[in-house]
């Protein structure tokens, strides 16, 4: 069956899709339906029809699923934020652990039984959780000013300060900011015309600390009668800092470049777990406090330090899980494209007095592999926690050529990290535990934290043939020499070379100088365990003496 556009037709939710749109099946014809959930009967109406399937507009709810609940927010079906608040959270949490099932499957190519999936972590409490919040600031029809969302997809704001997601305390600081801009008469920015004086309203709130910072985004320099109103915004308890964003770009881009500061302090803090951070009203961090503390104490406890690794978290942000590294690891090294984030890195480890964690400014994929070739740097433990396209090949295959033990892979994606397993599998990496955490409640959003472990060759070969003597078959002799040759030599690591010196010279080397020598004589630098060491210090040049002892050690190890 054939349909087309207008056809109404009546259909059962069977699935969701992957931004949480309902889909169901009437004779052979697959229809999408926005604002429904699995289980409901609906009335729909075909908006946009293809051969085999089409997009439909929800109607009338005929029999409502029994999973389906009363959104606690009254604009949920406008909003741009919030999928999928109609249906319980119970199931929401079984949406997305199937979710990331899923696309391991389809993507991955693992089969149902091999993914070692642990029950999803959900929310206790899954309202409110959000510690930031931007509400655009406009008009409606009649030229009132109104603050809200944006509708899905759009930029029309739909008028709501009372959003479930955000904190309580946000409805009362829109108040205060829009009863000043009605009482100076203070114009709202327009889009369209590039107008108008206020665009957004950002808030954060330190879960922890309860501290507050209030940031105008402003297309201008200053606000009317800024004294009074801060004055007001200042008898909130918490109120910590007050400033302006200046932004006369006509972009989408929410905050421009230039800060300033009206009242209080230019940061606020707060701690996940025992580590904490300084968060300016243009840093990055987790919107989600308490999931993200689930989520990386996941990530830690997959890391199984002991106190005496070298880590690399690429894609670090602003350090957060670095930090949360540095507590158990000996060495952390972060990598991350935004200069910004990496200077809030850098600050917080000062602040948490964290001196084993180091930062590079770059491209994981132009770091990793040149840090590698050039300088032979080790780990132990390869953190990753990158966008949603996940991580580029070269990341991977340096990854691959590191030999980590430990590989814990944090995504927002599944489905790119469904692909980048997929890779890693293929090149000796198994997938030993997958970890679904809910930082988003009532979106389609889901991180998940996997844990891959190095299978170690087992030297195994497959021969056909008969064995023994004569024609045809093979001489068992030969597949013992063969089974030789393909015996993995044992790795040559820094310790044994610094060992051996050691007990023949009586004397120790750094590891910066057996790599400075295996270097110059173009030796591969794979096994290099702290060899990045010298990436700290000035670089120094072994004596004579040490680079013969060190030209022996490898001679002796069959190296050179
Ligand atoms: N773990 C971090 C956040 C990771 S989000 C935290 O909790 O703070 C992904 C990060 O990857 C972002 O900070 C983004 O700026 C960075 N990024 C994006 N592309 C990158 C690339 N090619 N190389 C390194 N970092 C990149």
């Amino acid at each position: 069956m054939e349909y087309k556009k207008n056809d109404l037709l009546t259909v059962t939710i069977e699935d969701m899709g992957h931004d949480g749109e309902g889909i169901g099946k009437v004779d052979g014809y697959t229809v999408f339906v926005k604002d429904t959930v699995i289980g409901d009967k609906v009335q729909a109406k075909i908006m946009k029809a293809k051969k085999n399937y089409g997009y439909a507009r929800l109607v009338e709810i005929m029999e409502p699923s029994k999973d389906r609940v009363e959104p606690r927010c009254a604009y949920a079906r406008q909003c741009g934020g919030c999928q999928i608040q109609a249906l319980s959270y119970e199931k929401q949490l079984a949406y997305k652990q199937q979710k990331i099932e899923n696309n391991l499957i389809r993507i991955g190519g693992f089969q149902k039984e091999e993914i070692p999936m642990q029950p999803i972590i959900g929310m206790e409490d899954p309202y409110h959780y959000r510690n930031k919040a931007q509400f655009p600031v406009g008009c409606d029809k009649e030229g009132h000013l109104i603050a809200g969302f944006y509708a899905g997809r759009t930029h029309s704001i739909i008028s709501n300060r009372k959003c479930y997601l955000g904190v309580e305390v946000n409805e009362q600081i829109l108040n205060l900011v829009l009863a000043h801009m009605e009482a100076y008469d203070i114009p709202a920015y327009d889009e369209m015309t590039g107008k108008g004086l206020v665009r957004h309203v950002l808030i954060r709130y330190g879960f922890q600390s309860k501290e507050i910072m209030v940031c105008l985004v402003v297309n201008g320099g200053y606000i009317p009668e800024a004294e009074e109103l801060i004055a007001r915004l200042c008898k909130i308890p918490g109120m910590t800092s007050i400033s302006l964003n200046i932004n006369r770009e006509k972009t989408n881009m929410i905050l421009g470049r230039k800060g300033k500061l009206l009242w209080g302090k230019e940061y606020i803090t707060d701690t996940i777990g025992p580590i904490a951070y300084q968060i300016s009203p243009q840093s990055f961090y987790q919107v989600n406090p308490v999931q993200t503390q689930k989520l990386y104490e996941k990530a830690l406890e997959y890391a199984g330090l002991e106190g005496n690794e070298t880590v690399w978290d690429l894609y670090c942000g602003i350090g957060t899980i670095s930090l949360f590294l540095a507590q158990k690891a000996k060495q952390v090294y972060g990598v991350e494209i935004v200069p910004a984030a990496i200077e809030d890195a850098k600050r917080n480890a000062t602040l948490n007095h964290i001196t084993n964690a180091e930062f590079f400014v770059g491209k994981a994929e132009e770091v990793l592999p040149e840090k590698y070739e050039k300088e032979g740097i080790y780990a132990d433990v390869i953190v990753v926690d990158p966008p949603r396209k996940g991580c580029e090949e070269s990341v991977l295959a340096t990854m691959v050529k590191m030999q980590p033990k430990r590989i814990v892979y944090v995504s927002c994606d599944s489905a790119t990290l469904a692909r980048d397993l997929k890779y890693l599998r293929g090149e000796g990496y198994e997938v030993k535990k997958v970890q679904g955490v809910d930082q988003f409640p009532h979106t389609v959003h889901v991180e998940t934290v996997v844990l891959l472990s190095h299978k170690k060759s087992d030297g195994h070969i497959n021969v056909k043939g008969e064995f023994g003597e004569g024609e045809g078959k093979v001489p068992l002799d030969n597949i013992a020499k063969r089974a030789e040759e393909y015996k993995p030599k044992e790795r040559v690591t820094y310790k044994m070379i610094k060992e051996y010196i050691e007990a023949k010279y009586g004397f120790k080397v750094h590891t910066a100088y057996i790599a400075e020598v295996k270097r110059d004589l173009g030796l591969p630098m794979y096994d290099a365990p702290n060899a990045v060491e010298e990436l700290k210090q000035p670089r120094k040049h072994p004596t004579a003496e040490k680079v013969e002892a060190i030209k022996d050690a490898l001679k002796h190890f069959e190296v050179i």
